[in-house]
């Protein structure tokens, strides 16, 4: 078959085996599950010490967090920036496990690389080409958001950029789509979860909160998101998600969270995944 400029390159004929990518000490892919939590924006330091203390003792293995938070509107809470990243640092370091934080725009990046262990470019910043390539240089584990408006191929290429910049650390997020419906905020894609597994050796993971908008679905979705082939589950969550200063209505409340993570975990045991 002719070589074209638009072939995939970095597919299950590339790399047969999938590969697991570490995040500090916690693994995802190839038989290791991740549970991803934390707020969608980081607001204070009373925050983050509710989150760390129901984040104890649980099997999640990282903690997410924005700093620097790209709003849909100018006038939305914007993150706290680097008191987020110190902040992101403490709650980590007491629950000792890695954290991620969005990165959307280069000029923050040396500030970010000083806190973070992982490098999330999001859904608004799929196609950034020049942002996904700088990303990709900074030698830490990436997870890539998939464009709300994008084809899994177009997913699979900006993976590509990231790839053939020489890192390897890449895991894909599926977190829905835009569509016609206004029952969610978007629609959960989980055949292309499905589809993806088969496609690329990079683990792929879902992100439930975003995915659908209601917090009362985040369980449905991350159990359907374990059984379409998911390596891990991201979601977010809040101390009152009544009074968040960003995505209350997706987040789970602590009693939410505590239900959540056990019927997740058991499921993906229950597949065989390590968790
Ligand atoms: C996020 O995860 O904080 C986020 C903004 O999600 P997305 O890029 O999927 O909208
Ligand atoms: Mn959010």
């Amino acid at each position: 078959m002719k070589e074209s400029m638009h072939t995939l390159k970095y597919t299950r004929d590339w790399h047969p085996e999938s590969i697991a990518v570490d995040i500090g000490s916690t693994r995802v892919g190839n038989g290791h599950f991740l549970l991803a939590a934390g707020p969608c924006a980081v607001e204070s330091p009373s925050q983050m010490t509710a989150i760390s203390t129901y984040l104890k003792e649980t099997p999640v293995g990282l903690l997410r967090g924005g700093a620097f938070k790209p709003r849909t509107s100018p006038y939305a809470f914007q993150g706290l920036g680097e008191e987020a990243l110190i902040l992101l640092k403490e709650a980590a370091g007491s629950l000792k496990i890695p954290f991620i934080t969005e990165v959307t725009d280069v000029n923050h990046l040396d500030t970010i690389v000083r806190y973070a262990d992982a490098l999330q470019v999001g859904s608004r910043n799929m196609s950034s080409y020049e942002l996904l390539k700088t990303v990709a240089r900074q030698n830490l584990p990436i997870i890539l958001k998939r464009g709300m408006s994008a084809t899994v191929e177009e997913f699979l290429f900006a993976v590509e950029y990231i790839a053939d910049a020489g890192n390897h650390q890449i895991i894909l997020c599926e977190r829905g789509i835009r569509s016609f419906d206004t029952a969610f905020r978007n629609v959960l894609d989980l055949g292309a979860v499905a589809y993806l597994k088969k496609q690329t050796p990079f683990p792929v993971i879902v992100d439930p909160s975003h995915g659908s908008g209601r917090s009362d679905l985040v369980l449905s979705l991350s159990l359907a998101a374990v059984a379409a082939g998911a390596d891990g589950v991201m979601i977010e969550t809040h101390p009152n998600p009544e009074s968040a200063l960003s995505d209350g209505p997706q987040s789970l409340d602590p009693a939410a969270f505590d239900n959540w993570w056990h019927q997740v975990e058991a499921l993906a045991r229950h597949l065989g995944h390590n968790i």
